[in-house]
């Protein structure tokens, strides 16, 4: 029996999921989920404004309460899917891991404008953290407070921006790289020690279909090994 693979997972708004194991990570871009959160908020205003000069329950009214519904479920089915892509994504990149999840309190409040980063996250993470849990060898929460602050070489605590600077020991790396590497830590030792090292080996891709080990074969088709619930293909991503 091989060693269990354990990963430490990051939960964000431009980064959708950040994870790593310690020596790669792996951060699969919110963009895309992000675009269509924002997207929603904006078409419920517009469908919400026009149809506040209607007569409700008129004909014309009952049209625009069907478009909200029918936007409203499109959007879901996007954000749905790109939720499963990006989880499907961090199980082919650490197959057979076990999975601690940063608990999000919306750190990313800090830097958007605080409703917005409320509804882009509360949006996703839920739905996020149970695919986990079915996908991978189990989703374990921990609590996040200063993962993405604190440096894991010295334990110094940083703020920063996107990329993470550490003004003590100077180590760079992208923040969710080090979120994710703090979650590993407090889930395995259940706190931030110092003394670790950043990954070198850092990845960024897009929540696509089936992301895997061999990006050139046979793209379409490629069979679905891990047994995971297809959709049908929705042709809305742009
Ligand atoms: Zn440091």
């Amino acid at each position: 029996m091989p060693q269990q693979i354990v990963i430490g997972i990051d939960l964000g708004v431009n980064t959708l999921l950040a994870a790593t194991d310690g020596a790669q990570a792996v951060l699969v871009s919110g963009r895309a989920a992000k675009a269509t959160v924002q997207y929603r908020h904006k078409r419920l205003a517009s469908c919400s404004q026009a149809q506040s000069t209607q007569t409700k329950g008129s004909r014309r009214w009952k049209r625009l309460q069907r478009r909200k519904a029918r936007m409203l479920a499109k959007t879901h089915r996007r954000l749905r899917d790109l939720a499963h892509k990006a989880t499907r994504t961090v199980v082919a990149a650490f197959p057979g891991a076990m999975c601690y999840v940063g608990k999000p309190f919306n750190d990313a409040a800090q830097h958007l404008r605080p409703k917005q980063a409320q509804q882009v996250s509360s949006a996703c993470n839920v739905r996020l953290i149970a695919q986990l849990a079915y996908k991978t060898c189990g989703a374990i929460a921990v609590d996040e407070h200063y993962t993405s602050q604190t440096c894991p070489v010295c334990g110094e605590r940083n703020k920063t921006r996107r990329i993470y600077r550490c003004r003590s020991c100077g180590i760079t790396a992208p923040r969710d790289v080090i979120g994710s590497v703090n979650i590993l830590a407090v889930g395995r030792q259940h706190a931030l020690v110092p003394g670790r090292s950043v990954p070198h080996a850092v990845q960024w891709v897009h929540p696509v279909k089936y992301p895997g080990p061999k990006p050139g074969s046979s793209p379409g088709h490629s069979g679905n090994s891990l047994g995971i619930s297809q959709e049908a293909p929705t042709r809305s991503l742009r």
